[in-house]
């Protein structure tokens, strides 16, 4: 009856292992719907994996995941002295990201023995000093000796061409601000890269952390399939759904789990919307024509049509005249993106 995602755990837990022993310092970023998983169970597969730290996204996400892991757990969003940052009671195993001038010393104020992360902006642009802010932080505070500061860090971009140009340059810029760590944690740093940076800067205990690359690097392992629930034969004409549209030929009617409140929305429609494509599938006699869009439910291997737009937990699909119908409590497969889906079970084989 539900929307559920498999996993083959032998296999998916080899692929963790492989990533850890591939991505010395590793530290696996849970965050959001725990990358489909669930972040209770991420927290509890970085407890398996040995690692001493995690990261999460926001400090809303802390509690839940330090039930279920032991060590470090880095808070990626940075530290500001507003929201639930400033009602989080101070915990030895927080470490916090600072990046703006005049966030550690209220944090400090707060909890005198927080630990915390300096951000350098990337050319991302979304948190972290610059160069000259961090050099002058840097030098208000004699470079943070004596503190528990816990390295620097980089959030790169995705680009095609590499980032390892830029965060060369950007070493430039942390070396100039003569901090008083040899820390670096670092995002999307690509394998051979990530090889080449540590190379060039040994005397940095690099930490790189990885979310998508470690938790969904093996798509292989992974299946998503919605349950059948119902079928109902209808001839050309015949009324169905909220908006009582009539079918526009003789098909069926398929009832499967899976809705907008899983993340379950309109793919983009098929093909060519021109008036000139759409006149020829008409003529054709294609579906696409009369409004109907593609779903990322599959039905014998081809994906299939909504009958109308996804309900709130379930979605309705119309297959044509001839197209075998599945029998209810039968599972059909559905493509998803697996950071943006809230699944009703997650089984993961032993
Ligand atoms: C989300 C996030 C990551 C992990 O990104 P993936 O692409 O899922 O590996 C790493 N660093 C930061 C700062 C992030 O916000």
């Amino acid at each position: 009856m539900s929307l559920t995602l498999h996993v083959d755990g032998a296999r998916w837990r080899a692929h963790l292992t492989e990533q850890k022993a591939a991505h010395p310092g590793l530290v696996p970023v849970l965050k959001g719907n725990g990358y489909g998983f669930g972040l209770p169970r991420l927290a509890e597969e970085s407890t398996r994996l040995g690692v001493d730290t995690v990261a999460v996204g926001l400090y809303e996400e802390v509690a839940e995941v330090s039930a279920h892991f032991p060590g470090d757990v880095v808070v990626l969003n940075p530290w500001r002295p507003f929201g639930t940052a400033v009602e989080t009671d101070p915990d030895s195993r927080l470490i916090h990201t600072v990046g703006r001038p005049g966030d550690l010393a209220a944090l400090r104020e707060r909890d005198p023995d927080a630990r915390f992360i300096v951000e350098l902006a990337t050319s991302m642009l979304r948190h972290g000093f610059d160069a000259r802010g961090l050099r002058a932080e840097a030098a208000a505070y004699g470079g943070f000796a004596d503190q528990p500061l816990e390295g620097v860090t980089l959030h790169l971009p995705m680009v095609a061409s590499g980032n390892l140009g830029e965060a060369m340059r950007l070493m430039n810029d942390v070396v100039a601000a003569d901090l008083d760590t040899r820390r670096l944690w670092v995002s999307h740093l690509g394998g051979t890269e990530l090889a080449t940076f540590r190379a060039r800067f040994g005397e940095y205990d690099v930490r790189p952390r990885i979310g998508t690359g470690l938790w969904l690097g093996d798509r292989g392992c992974l299946r998503v399939t919605a349950t059948v629930l119902d079928a109902h034969p209808v001839a050309r004409g015949d009324v169905f759904g909220y908006r009582g549209r009539s079918a526009p030929r003789e098909g069926t009617v398929l009832v499967v789990s899976g809705g907008t409140a899983h993340g379950v929305g309109l793919e983009s429609p098929t093909g060519d919307l021109s008036l000139k494509a759409r006149a020829a599938s008409l003529a054709r006699g294609g579906l696409d024509a009369v409004g109907f869009v593609r779903s990322p439910y599959s039905v014998e291997g081809k994906l299939r049509l909504f009958a109308e737009p996804p309900h709130m937990q379930t979605s309705m699909l119309y297959l044509p005249a001839g197209a075998p119908v599945p029998e209810i409590g039968a599972e059909v497969d559905v493509r998803v993106r697996y950071t943006a889906t809230d699944f009703d079970r997650v089984e993961i084989s032993t």
